[in-house]
């Protein structure tokens, strides 16, 4: 992801009293009748796999194999997966892009992926950053949310109701070539998103949880100041049912992400990012690498994301 202009320390609202402990019961409770545990480790062994393709770079080979491991384990899991392959002119030349879409359908059958009515979607992307002369892994930038959505497939697929009501989306070329304009980066999720466009406002999906940089140890989520606030005080209202509020503020300007071409295709998007990450050091440096992706940060945020699914249910 890419973001303009000073890094402010987000305002951290709330803290953990008696009450968020007993909300924090009540939530582990509730689990059992909703979706299954998420594990943090798990998705960090995704993450693993991951790194391990080689720099996922849009249009070369590792990022194809990163494709087949994302496929087979959502397989694994129930899910139907579409390749949404698509050509794109970038300042290195003409790109082939991949995104892949699943939506849980474990009898298999034919899905309308033109019908997303109701459908709440969960993004990550999986693309790497080419930059010369840097060995650049993306295990957080990348790397951290896409293991994240392949656990939480896997969580979902144990609460058929809530996975019905679910796309996972895996986009392809979020990083820009060279840098951020109208034509340079975002590719995947641009294409994405003109797919809605003009589909008629009842078949659109309802909301949209865009994952980035998730993975960080000091992991706090501080979505950009200019977030739909319903999907805010959602994010927040979940964070705060599991006693972890207070790892969870506000940027103070808007982000570059893939939520962006959503929010411009109707589709209120909220970008679930760690703005913070930007100026620790080991942004879209050789040091973003899998020692430093944490699995508590990864469990943190898929926990937050299935309670807030469950909510969202009405559980
Ligand atoms: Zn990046």
């Amino acid at each position: 992801m890419a973001s303009r202009g000073a890094i402010l320390p987000a305002a951290v609202v709330g803290g953990v009293g008696v009450a968020a402990v007993i909300w924090v019961l009540a939530a582990k409770r509730d689990q059992v009748a909703g979706a299954g545990e998420f594990s943090g480790e798990r998705a960090l062994a995704h993450v693993a796999e991951l790194v391990g393709v080689g720099p996922r770079i849009p249009g070369g080979e590792a990022i194809e194999r990163a494709r087949v491991y994302i496929g087979a384990q959502l397989a694994a899991s129930g899910w139907s997966v579409l390749r949404q392959t698509f050509v794109d002119d970038t300042p290195r030349g003409q790109v082939e892009f991949v995104n892949l879409r699943a939506r849980y359908a474990p009898g298999g059958g034919e899905i309308d992926w033109k019908e997303g009515g109701g459908l709440v979607l969960l993004c990550s992307h999986y693309d790497t950053k080419l930059i010369e002369g840097v060995e650049f892994d993306g295990a957080n930038d990348g790397g951290s949310s896409t293991g994240v959505l392949i656990e939480m497939a896997r969580c979902l697929a144990t609460a058929p109701a809530l996975a019905g009501g679910v796309e996972l989306v895996f986009f392809d070329g979020e990083e820009a070539v060279v840098d951020f304009t109208a034509t340079d980066g975002l590719y995947g999720s641009r294409h994405y998103a003109k797919g809605w466009r003009s589909a008629p406002p009842a078949s659109k999906p309802v909301a949209a949880f865009v994952l980035d940089l998730v993975g960080d140890s000091r992991l706090r989520i501080d979505p950009p100041n200019d977030s739909p606030r319903d999907l805010l005080v959602e994010l927040y209202g979940a964070a705060e049912q599991l006693g972890v509020r207070r790892r969870f503020g506000m940027y103070p300007a808007p982000i570059t992400d893939d939520h962006v071409p959503l929010n411009a295709a109707g589709i209120p998007a909220l970008n679930v990012i760690d703005s913070g990450y930007i100026s620790r050091g080991r942004w879209h440096t050789s040091a973003d690498r899998l020692e430093y992706v944490s699995a508590d940060g990864l469990e943190l945020v898929g926990r937050v994301m299935l309670r807030l699914l469950e909510r969202r249910a009405g559980r």
